[in-house]
């Protein structure tokens, strides 16, 4: 046990040394773990902090995906693009964590503008997974999820647009959480897929998610889509237990292409929570077959017209030695993304262009509208949705690189989330092989306190969240 492998140990150990030692402690860690990881692509060794903040996250270190706008600290967004942007305020999630009193011990490698699945899109190079340096942390907040299963700090930022925050955790054996869509402040986040796109936290334990969530959440003037709901009780939520919850087992998300080992594991996490007093009832899912085409359009389309912003002009990089601004345009364009995002930003274009608008864009978004109604009519029946994270456990680096349908094809149980604006998390469910498997929950818009008293039933008799990656012993 270390002070940094939960917020309660870190408070601990605050009160006693002081958050000066603690960050200290934290950067040494990320010193001695960065060569083998490269889970940071920035280190702030004197971050401002708020010192006489108080309140559960005072003096606690933590790290930030590198797409939160950070004042005065390098912004990169994984990408050459951004490779010198120092932002002249900071986003609304990273405005908070200060004014609580966190201290941001360095800005985490994440795939270029959060596409992908896997951190090795990132312009800084991949990280490695803290279970087998020979595979993937997941992504794409794959920087976050090594950082908090290696011990650096109890918690780290991270976004989730169709699993960024979900499938890097269950890749690393820690929780993972995304909120409801609007539920916390996309203000100074950058920009992927903005009707998709939404801040969530990554830690070992749904505590402490609840913790820094009850930080984050709640509507902001600075974000016309964060939404005025009142923000529930989360640590009180972590009590409220499951019985007589119905959690409805998704056999959709078990099927073809669903490794076996994965889904008994999953299935006997599930068995824990039924034993725990919830009711487990089969349900169908038919409109997750089509999640993944109709969010492989949508996503693409948003991030084609969201990144048309790094011209080379206003900010981002800017190539040397053109002739006139269409090679300005061209060269920097060309220079500043990698290949991942060109094939998102050509592949956007496309379908919103004027002749496939109509058999690509709106065609996904009518598929989005029916997904969202076949999860309406699921939680008629049930309190929550359960299935695995992932089909299978972490994969090794370069295994699904040449292959982009392949890739996105493992993203099947998480984008469907995304499309329907739920909230959802995974929790640490068991080992497969020695690698981490995740257990997914989702609930209705703004019912994360179920979430919150599902996860902690499962935490508070069960230790999978408490399983130490064996690459990374301090
Ligand atoms: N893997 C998905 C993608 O590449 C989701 C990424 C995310 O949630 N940011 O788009």
């Amino acid at each position: 046990m270390s002070a940094l492998d939960s917020i309660a140990e870190a408070r601990e150990f605050v009160s006693r040394f002081g958050p000066q030692a603690l960050a200290d402690e934290a950067l040494a860690r990320a010193a001695a773990v960065q060569p083998v990881l490269n889970a940071l692509i920035t280190t702030l060794p004197d971050d401002p902090v708020v010192l006489d903040a108080a309140g559960p996250i005072a003096g606690i270190p933590f790290v930030h995906k590198d797409l939160f706008c950070t004042q005065g600290a390098r912004t990169t967004a994984g990408s050459a693009m951004l490779s010198g942007f120092v932002p002249p305020y900071d986003a609304t999630v990273t405005a908070r964590l200060r004014q609580a009193g966190a201290r941001c011990i360095g800005k985490a490698n994440m795939d270029e503008f959060a596409m992908g699945s896997s951190n090795e899109n990132s312009a800084f190079g991949p990280v490695r997974n803290p279970w087998d340096l020979s595979r993937v942390p997941g992504g794409s907040s794959g920087g976050s999820a090594a950082a908090v299963a290696a011990g650096l700090v109890p918690f780290a930022t991270g976004s989730d647009t169709g699993g960024s925050v979900r499938q890097p955790a269950a890749f690393c054996g820690i929780t993972g959480f995304k909120p409801s869509y609007g539920r916390v402040s996309r203000h100074g986040m950058i920009a992927y897929a903005s009707s998709l796109d939404q801040a969530g936290v990554l830690a070992r334990s749904i505590e402490d998610c609840a913790t820094v969530l009850s930080v984050l959440a709640g509507a902001d003037p600075l974000d016309a889509t964060s939404v005025d709901v009142p923000v529930d009780a989360y640590q009180a939520a972590l009590g409220a237990g499951v019985v007589g919850m119905r959690i409805g087992v998704v056999g959709s998300m078990f099927g073809a292409g669903v490794r076996p080992e994965v889904a008994a594991t999953v299935r006997s996490a599930l068995a824990e929570l039924e034993r725990a007093g919830a009711i487990l009832v089969d349900i169908d899912l038919a409109t997750l077959a089509h999640a993944i085409p109709a969010y492989y359009v949508i996503a693409p389309a948003e991030a084609s017209s969201n990144l048309s912003r790094y011209d080379g002009v206003r900010y981002g990089h800017r190539a040397g030695d053109v002739r006139d601004l269409k090679s300005l345009y061209r060269k920097s364009r060309s220079e500043g993304f990698g290949i991942e995002v060109k094939r998102r930003i050509l592949g956007g274009t496309y379908v919103l262009s004027s002749g496939y608008y109509d058999a690509y864009y709106l065609r996904a978004q009518q598929v989005r509208r029916l997904i969202a109604e076949d999860f309406a009519r699921a939680f008629a029946g049930v309190d929550v949705l359960a299935g695995p994270t992932t089909p299978d456990v972490a994969f090794r680096l370069g295994e699904k690189t040449e292959d982009p349908l392949a890739m996105y094809a493992a993203d099947i149980n998480t984008v469907a989330v995304n499309l329907a604006g739920l909230p959802a998390v995974s929790l640490p469910a068991g080992l497969v092989e020695g690698l981490p498997v995740g257990l997914q929950l989702i609930a209705p818009a703004f019912g994360e306190s179920r979430l919150f008293a599902a996860g902690q039933a499962l935490q508070q008799r069960t230790a999978f969240h408490q399983a130490r990656a064996p690459e990374v012993q301090s």
